[in-house]
């Protein structure tokens, strides 16, 4: 697969990385198949996270073998505190069975109390500055899903790779983030370039984010079919068309200003709401088979109708979404659907 250089790091990574999120579904066996099996198809980039359970481990299984230098490997750490940041590391290395991890993420700095801490006196950074110095890791990183944030921490001239949620209807970042990623020559990895599994048209979403230079999409992959789609995608290198533009638009219009952007930032609800799959009851109704749409909706609209209004959700949403309302909503819309 064609390979694209990623910012300053000068690494050639694979124009599309593998999401290390959905092998935690799978058997250590199956999922160490389908990593290998991906990088013999040509995917050398692989994103995993401390907090993805077992991920790290079934990739670092996957790649016993490999040559190290073939693989591009990225993690992260949702750690503020130096010391927990470096505990951190020596786990990832561990699990992943490697002696430096190309890129190192702080997991999701989204707010400016993380900020913060991470960039306190014994915080996160100083492990990061330190792990850096001992050769345990080879460039520093961050995802984020605040855009403002994460401009503020690319001009802090730290990072060498960004990571925020892009993709045709969550797509803010083109705006500022990705000219600004550009400019400062920052890899860009974009988060959710499905996203999070309610957009099916994998041609339209993949080469809408392969017409912004240098980006690599990160989708999950949890079956080969789905690896050999998307790369057979990428490689064709297809033109981005008028009519593309026109159903994208149609697109955004239909999903509306309330669109749950699937973050999470809004857990833990204290009544152990699927908030985010809860507020896409007719998107997964329109992009599903019914029967998967219930099976991806129907178990987080019934605990929906536990909630006790207390808004502590609403608090954390980054898009300042009016949760408990748009739940009542989405519990009416999917009472509705047939069943
Ligand atoms: S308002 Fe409802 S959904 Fe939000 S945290 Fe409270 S119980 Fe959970
Ligand atoms: S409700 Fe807000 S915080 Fe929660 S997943 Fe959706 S966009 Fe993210």
């Amino acid at each position: 697969m064609k390979k694209t250089r990623f910012g300053k790091t000068e690494l050639q990574v694979s124009k599309i990385a593998f999401g290390g999120i959905p092998i935690m579904r799978l058997t250590k066996n199956d999922a160490a198949i389908l990593v290998r099996e991906s990088i013999d198809l040509g995917i050398n980039f692989i994103d995993t996270a401390h907090v993805y359970t077992d991920s790290e481990e079934k990739i670092g299984q996957a790649i016993k073998g490999v040559r190290r230098e073939d693989i591009v490997i990225a993690s992260k750490s949702p750690a503020d505190d130096k010391k927990t940041f470096l505990e951190h590391v020596d786990l990832s290395l561990k699990r992943l069975g490697t002696g430096y991890i190309d890129i190192y993420q702080f997991h999701g700095i989204s707010t400016q109390s993380k900020k913060d801490a991470v960039f306190a006196a014994n915080g996160a950074m100083e492990g990061m500055e330190e792990a850096v110095k001992s050769g345990k890791i080879r460039f520093p990183a961050f995802s984020s899903h605040s855009i403002p944030i994460a401009v503020e921490l690319m001009k802090t001239n730290k990072f060498a790779s960004v990571q925020l949620p892009f993709n045709y209807i969550d797509c803010a970042a083109a705006d500022i983030a990705i000219p600004l990623a550009k400019e400062l020559d920052i890899g860009f990895i974009a988060m959710k370039p499905m996203g999070g599994g309610l957009l099916d048209d994998a041609h339209l979403a993949i080469r809408y984010l392969l017409s912004f230079d240098g980006i690599v999409p990160d989708p999950g992959f949890e079956k080969i079919e789905e690896i050999k789609e998307i790369i057979n995608i990428a490689e064709k290198d297809e033109t981005f068309t008028q009519n593309d533009k026109d159903e994208i638009e149609k697109q955004r219009k239909e999903f509306g200003p309330s669109w749950c952007h699937r973050c999470d930032y809004c857990q833990p609800c204290p009544q152990g709401i699927g908030i985010s799959s809860a507020l896409c009851v007719k998107s997964a109704f329109k992009r599903m088979t019914k029967e998967r749409a219930h099976s991806f909706v129907g178990p987080s609209i019934e605990k929906a109708k536990t909630c006790t209004q207390c808004r502590t959700c609403v608090s954390r949403c980054p898009y300042n979404l009016d949760i408990p309302s748009l739940l009542k909503e989405q519990i009416k819309v999917y009472e509705a659907m047939p069943k």
